[in-house]
């Protein structure tokens, strides 16, 4: 019998995968996945080999985001094949179950969906693997920082203190984890007024980049707050897909550019 301990795996590259780019927030609602579904559209976009996990296991939208449904095949019953719409190529537990299912699995089942969509998943020859994380700081970031190579991570948040504060801790784990946090994002920025081109800041304005100059990480670029982002993603089709000639695209595609 082995009495030696086995060998504990260290983060491992995703095959084909080039690099891997997490997308966090430490509270959820405030835009993530419109971020991570508007980033790999837009990069696919500049002819980039796109790839989206869509890790947020509890709550997964990039089916609905990126106008996806139907079940992954798996023709050898080992390996998946992912799903591709507007030029990402995605997979999600949300494919997995219906979508007004919940998800009631327990920590270490969840723990191995999520490792089988890292390994198990033809993903392909990716530039780029974008990972839709859950909110907050739990078991998903670290199995994922454990098992993966992530190349860096990307916090979103809104203005407001409180959402800031949780990004604060997101920062803090991703330190902790050794993955380096390529910048911040701040969404629901501004809203400007459609009737009368007011502009207001309904959750404040500035705190993110305020933050990441504080904490000396790049400031990557704010989102506003707007009902085409939201009415895009929720048809299937995201503003980046939908209105690519318009300011919200823009917006992402500056973002983009920078990762
Ligand atoms: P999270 O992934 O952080 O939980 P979502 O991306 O699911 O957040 O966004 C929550 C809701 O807010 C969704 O209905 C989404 O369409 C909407 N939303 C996100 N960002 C914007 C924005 N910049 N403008 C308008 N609506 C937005």
């Amino acid at each position: 019998v082995g009495r030696h301990p086995t060998p504990q795996a260290g983060p491992q590259k995703v095959a084909g995968v080039n690099r891997i780019i997490a997308v966090a927030s430490g509270k959820g609602g405030v835009g993530k996945s419109t971020v991570s579904a508007n980033l790999a559209v837009a990069l696919a976009a500049e002819g980039k080999r796109v790839g989206l996990l869509d890790a947020d296991v509890y709550g997964p939208s990039q089916p609905r985001m990126l106008g996806i449904s139907g079940r992954p095949a798996s023709p050898d019953g080992k390996t998946i094949l992912p799903l591709r719409n507007h030029g990402v190529t995605l997979m999600s537990i949300g494919l997995m179950v219906k979508e007004d299912e919940a998800v009631v699995w327990r920590g270490p089942m969840l723990m191995g969906a999520l490792q089988q969509m890292l390994g198990q998943v033809q993903w392909g020859q990716l530039d780029v693997l974008i990972v839709d994380l859950p909110p907050g700081t739990g078991d998903v970031q670290m199995t994922l920082s454990q098992k993966a190579e992530v190349t860096g991570a990307i916090v979103v948040s809104t203005p407001q203190d409180i959402a800031l504060l949780d990004a604060r801790k997101a920062l803090n784990m991703f330190d902790k984890m050794n993955v380096p946090v390529l910048g911040m994002i701040e969404n629901m920025s501004s809203y400007t007024c459609p009737n009368c081109g007011h502009e207001a800041h309904i959750f404040g304005h500035g705190g993110a980049k305020a933050d990441a100059e504080r904490l000396d990480l790049p400031f990557l670029g704010e989102i506003p707050l707007d009902l085409d982002i939201r009415l895009a993603s929720d048809g299937g089709a995201p503003i980046t897909v939908s209105k690519p000639d318009g300011p919200q695209a823009g917006a992402f595609r500056t973002i983009a550019r920078k990762l």
